[in-house]
């Protein structure tokens, strides 16, 4: 822990100028952490990495004191397919993925666990941990998450059950945990609202909160329960400004880092990171 105690938040940003572009993308917004692209989020390709680029990134964020960063796999990844070629791409890219990330040692890596098609949620989550058992390594540096989702057609995930039950299939248990998407779980039916502490004690009771990791803070477009899982700025949506400040101020929440997705440009992120900073209150002692 730091010293001095604040609010550890970043936004999602593009990995276009590389890495050590993001770290002072990250500063210049006021953010101490930051989440990024392993690749093209709809693609498979993913320019070769540039070891020094990572070192002086790496070096960035032990200098400013950043709080752990997230890398986010393509969302158009399903190790939970029906077909075997689409479950063997998501393990290849995983893995993949699992290797870069040791080029900056001791960060997450986040991923939509995938969608059953039809299967069956038993069907998926049994196969979301065999992938998850098939690519994760003992000598890894990084923790794998799986996303709340928001529970839209087939997903995986929309429920904290699934979450627990892919847990519980995973072998190299301490490598893994869970990024809690606000805009996902209100979506999902959790009301973070009006019960943030029934939701976080049921989430404690079923997952346990030593498994989570991270933070999406995003505001959503949809009513709670809508399945619908459309981001909106903070205080914009159905979630709202007051229930912001309870989050980030919860105990369960607050020394978590937290990863902003709402629909902005690097201006709006830095005004979000500002606001919430605002509404921060130190613990006390
Ligand atoms: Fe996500
Ligand atoms: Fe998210
Ligand atoms: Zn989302």
């Amino acid at each position: 822990m730091e010293q001095n105690e604040q609010l550890h938040i970043g936004c999602h940003l593009s990995s276009a100028k590389g890495y050590l572009a993001m770290g002072k993308a990250a500063l210049s917004i006021g953010a101490d952490t930051f989440q990024f692209f392993t690749r093209n989020p709809r693609g498979s390709r993913a320019k070769a990495i540039d070891p020094e680029d990572a070192q002086a990134l790496f070096r960035m964020l032990k200098e400013n004191h950043f709080a752990t960063i997230l890398a986010h796999a393509p969302y158009t990844l399903n190790p939970a397919s029906e077909n075997p070629k689409v479950r063997a791409f998501a393990l290849a890219t995983i893995a993949d993925d699992l290797q870069r990330m040791e080029y900056t040692p001791g960060q997450m890596y986040n991923f939509h666990p995938g969608s059953h098609v039809g299967q069956g949620m038993q069907t998926g989550i049994r196969l979301i941990a065999e992938a998850l058992n098939r690519t994760l390594r003992a000598e890894q540096t990084t923790t794998v998450l799986l996303e709340t989702m928001a529970g839209k057609g087939s997903e995986v995930g929309g429920r904290f059950e699934e979450l627990a039950a892919i847990l519980s299939q995973v072998e190299l248990s301490d490598k893994v945990g869970v990024c809690l998407d606000t805009c996902h779980v209100y979506d999902g039916g959790y009301d973070i609202v009006h019960d943030l502490d029934g939701v976080l004690a049921e989430f404690d009771r079923i997952v346990g909160l030593s498994r989570l990791k991270a933070v999406h803070i995003n505001d959503s477009k949809n009513p709670m329960g809508s399945h619908k899982d459309r981001h909106e700025k903070i205080g914009q949506g159905s979630i709202g400004t007051e229930a912001f400040a309870r989050i980030i101020n919860h105990p369960a929440l607050r020394e978590l880092p937290f990863y902003l997705e709402t629909p902005n440009e690097l201006p709006g992120y830095a005004e979000e990171i500002r606001l919430l900073r605002q509404q921060y209150r130190l613990r006390k002692h």
